[in-house]
């Protein structure tokens, strides 16, 4: 194959010429890369992707430590075996440890392909222009020379050489630690000049803030400037999630607790005088049943199914542990617009100096006309591409006959104040005949405070402080009626003057209708019933945003704290509605609510709003309208927008942990009550109850599929009313170690019963006592299952008896149970039993169903999940 790669990726790109870097990577801008290029070049660069960090995750961590242990354990066991002389013992261990491996390895491996495939889902794609064409691809395939369209909002996915660029900034702060955006531009900068300084470039991993340009791809992957660090920096310890830390010491525990047994219990075996080979039987069985084999996979399994199941309905979650976190949410903060409302503006009224105009305007009178003209002036967008407010403000320009086109050609736009979030206010300055004009937007209370004059119907008049507070009364009545309110001001300067927000004369306030989304009530009123508390951050102002929130029906719609009020000292946790917060106050709030033990789903689209999606427990992105740089933060992305989603995952998080709960109480009890059999019958010197080879077919085969089926139940009754679990409570509470222990015990008790009663030969035969025995667990075991209900619900029905897949792992288990005793009788140990013994073991094996089943009906102590 010949590669025909003509040109090459040029040195120091942002020393030369647009047109020379394209000419030097060998392509037409206009044109950009053919099929067959791309694929030349990657063959020659490679993909667009940073050396993939080993994928090792915690949980594989955790799968190797209990399967070495359990992996020394059997060969420990094996090689007994052997050396006894029990070639046929030696022989199945092995199989085990096979198949084990095996198992464990495929399905986890299932499990975590099926994630990725997931998470790809969410992958970053690229606008190109390639073959002539505009596309978007996904990141991944971009090779140098590509030309790629980028605009406000997008993630910076290559390093990049301008060669175009409109009003272009980017947040470097992942390079720089400076969070104010620099300004791009497509001229040359000096060779030497230092990363911050090359402003005709963007670098992989950074974000368009806004503006709109092209650019031609010049570094990927690893020979980008985030390559170059990623290499420098050692790759930094994996965050782990408060759920998988918690499983990570509950699996090592249990494995130090294994591997302190079996010394201890081999010991004090041969101290009261057993033989060497039935102490060090005894300790291993103990080790062996000591460790729940089967819990990192099974958690694993229920994690991803849980992933799949939200991604099915419509939220996709980058995190296997975040599913978990949602169940966990009790409060979540929503930004107004956008997530509340429709995000579709319209200009409805113009209330200006001694009048008001609604829609469709007449524009003959000159101050419904400049109103007009400053929206369509002071502007980033076009008619029907840009920020919502900013096209409405265009549209109904355009519909009253003023074209910003137009406009523009007799007042070319020679400098634009951007929009500060902070300051709430945007400019633009124009050249218009020998002067200049200066139009101006922004929150009212701001541009108020900027303007000295007021546009009445013979022009320009000095604003009184009366004629303030009128305007300030007229404001917040606008507000009042739900409408966004902005303010529009003009200056027109005889001579360029740098400041831009003093002097103005006031146009008009401008009221722009956003109207609720319809399906946001209910949803409200869900989270509330499931106790989140919903709280509205927003950068409106007060009597906006109070009237947003009683229209959603927020509870209590009537009490608002602003960010100033905030900023000297209010609680922002008095109200549900926070007003005229800044990007950084969100920040604030979020801390504040997190300090006091909460745990916080926040939602945000902006690329303002990135910090504050990362720094809540859930960030929550919209995938249809949020920026490429919001989903890049967030922890959940909702693909169709809806705040509905949000009830929909917080429930889907509350079903997964109790069902991680459920199958790990389920999974220690059964593995308790292993250890209480064959402690006990050690302490009491007996003859070993059950042969370590037993306990492992219980423990991978019986117990793992009754578990599984656990990790799959649905939700419980009460599960989308009830309060979030508190955030700091333990995966494990004290009453669940002692349900565990219980529930051994009383899983133990009949095993030891029928075992003595067999022994004595009282019942069947001695040779029949161990088969008796494991039966005897087996069986109790698999109805133990039904003990994993939660609180709601009634004995007969409940979610663990409505769960299909329960009652087909206790099928499949009864199956695998004679499938054993008719092909494997003799790796098992297993004699036949007479049928009176069958009749004791069945009825053993119920006892701890009704025991417990009682115990829960009598003294109301259920499973709290
Ligand atoms: P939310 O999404 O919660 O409603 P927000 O988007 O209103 O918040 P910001 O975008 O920070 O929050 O806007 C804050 C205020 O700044 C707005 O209420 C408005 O008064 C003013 N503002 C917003 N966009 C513009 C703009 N393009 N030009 C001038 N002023 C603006």
């Amino acid at each position: 194959m010949t590669a025909r790669v003509s040109g090459d990726v040029p040195e120091a790109p942002w020393a030369r010429g647009a047109g020379e870097t394209a000419a030097l990577l060998g392509v037409e801008p206009v044109v950009g890369r053919t099929a067959e290029e791309v694929r030349a070049w990657r063959r020659r660069y490679g993909s667009n992707t940073l050396r993939a960090a080993p994928t090792r995750s915690p949980w594989e961590i955790l799968l190797a430590q209990v399967r070495s242990v359990l992996v020394v354990l059997l060969a420990a066991a094996a090689l007994l075996a052997l050396v006894l002389g029990e070639a046929l013992d030696a022989a199945a261990i092995a199989v085990v440890l096979v198949v084990n491996a095996g198992l464990g390895f495929t399905t986890e491996l299932r499990a975590v392909r099926s994630m990725e495939a997931l998470r790809r889902l969410g992958r970053r794609s690229a606008t190109v222009r390639r073959d002539g064409t505009i596309k978007v691809v996904s990141a991944d395939t971009l090779v140098p020379g590509d030309v790629v369209i980028v605009s406000g909002g997008d993630v910076v996915t290559a390093d990049l050489r301008l060669i175009e660029a409109s009003k272009l900034r980017a947040d470097e702060s992942t390079f720089t630690g400076e969070s104010t955006p620099v300004d791009k531009a497509t001229a040359p900068v000096s060779p030497d000049a230092v990363l911050s300084d090359r402003a005709c470039m963007l670098f992989k991993g950074t974000a368009v803030t806004r503006g709109a340009g092209e650019a031609l791809v010049v570094a990927t992957g690893m020979r980008t400037e985030l390559g170059r660090i990623t290499r420098l920096v050692d790759e930094a310890a994996p965050e782990t999630t408060p759920l998988e830390q918690r499983l990570e010491r509950l699996g090592r525990g249990l494995v130090w607790i294994a591997l302190g047994l079996v010394p201890l219990i081999t010991l004090t075996g041969m101290l009261s005088g057993r033989s060497v080979l039935l102490a060090v039987q005894t300790g291993i069985a103990l080790a062996v049943a000591a460790v729940p084999e089967g819990l990192p996979i099974i958690a694993t399994i229920a994690l991803a199914r849980s992933m799949r199941r939200l991604a099915q309905r419509n939220a996709l979650v980058n995190r296997l542990a975040a599913v978990e976190t949602l169940g966990a949410t009790s409060v979540l903060c929503a930004d107004k617009t956008g997530t509340l409302t429709e995000n579709r503006m319209t200009l409805a009224t113009l209330e200006y100096d001694g009048g008001v105009a609604q829609a469709p305007f007449d524009a003959s009178d000159r101050r419904v006309r400049h109103a007009l003209e400053v929206g369509a002036l002071c502007s980033d967008a076009t008619i029907d591409e840009g920020d919502p407010l900013e096209v409405a403000l265009q549209r109904a320009a355009a519909q009253s006959g003023i074209e910003r086109g137009r406009l523009l050609e007799a007042a070319p736009e020679i400098r634009e104040v951007a929009f500060d979030p902070e300051q709430k206010l945007m400019a633009t300055v124009h050249r218009e005949g020998a002067g200049f004009r200066v139009a101006v937007k922004g929150a009212p209370e701001q541009v108020l405070a900027a303007c000295t004059s007021v546009l009445g119907s013979d022009g320009p008049r000095p604003l009184t402080a009366a004629d303030r507070e009128a305007w300030s009364a007229r404001n917040v009545a606008l507000a009042g009626g739900g409408l966004r309110v902005l303010a529009a001001a003009e200056r027109y300067d005889t001579v360029a003057r740098e400041a831009v927000y003093e002097d103005l004369c006031l146009v008009a306030l401008q009221g722009l209708h956003d109207p609720p989304r319809p399906e946001v009530r209910g949803a409200i009123s869900a989270l509330g019933r499931a106790g989140v508390r919903v709280m509205m951050l927003t950068g409106d102002q007060p009597a906006t945003a109070r009237a947003i929130a009683t229209e959603v029906g927020l509870s209590d719609a009537s009490r608002v704290v602003t960010g100033a009020e905030i900023a000297r000292g209010a609680d922002p946790l008095d109200a549900e509605v926070v007003a005229r917060v800044t990007p950084g106050q969100k920040l604030e709030i979020i801390a504040a609510l997190q300090a006091r033990g909460a745990v916080v789903a926040m939602t945000g689209d902006g690329v303002n709003d990135a910090p504050s999606l990362r720094k809540a427990d859930i960030g929550v992105a919209m995938g249809q309208r949020g920026t490429e740089v919001a989903r890049e933060a967030a922890e959940m992305v909702l693909l169709d927008d809806r705040l509905g989603t949000i009830v929909v995952a917080v429930a889907e998080g509350r079903v997964v942990f109790d069902n991680l709960r459920r199958f790990i109480v389920y999974l220690l009890s059964c593995n308790a009550a292993e250890v209480l059999v064959v402690a006990l019958a050690g302490a009491a010197g007996a003859p070993l109850p059950l042969l370590p080879l037993q306990i492992l077919f219980l423990n991978l085969v019986t117990d793992v599929f009754p578990a599984l089926a656990l990790g799959a139940t649905e939700g419980a009754a009460d599960i989308a009313t009830r309060p979030p679990r508190p955030a700091a409570e333990d995966l494990l509470t004290r009453a669940h170690w002692w349900r565990i222990a219980r529930d051994g015990a009383l899983v133990a008790a009949p095993v030891l019963v029928v075992f003595a009663l067999v022994s004595r030969g009282t019942v069947g035969a001695p040779g029949q006592a161990v088969t008796a025995a494991f039966y005897t667990l087996a069986l109790a075991q698999l109805w133990h299952v039904f003990d994993m209900r939660g609180s709601a619900g009634g004995l007969v029905r409940n979610e663990v008896t409505r769960n299909p897949y329960v009652w087909g792992a206790i099928a499949l288990c009864l199956g695998l149970l004679a499938l054993a005793a008719g092909t494997a009788a003799q790796v098992l140990h297993l004699v036949p039993l007479d049928s009176s013994t069958w009749a004791w073991v069945l009825g053993a094996s119920l006892f701890p169903l009704v025991t417990i089943q009682t115990l829960l009906q009598v003294f109301e102590h259920r499973l709290e999940l």
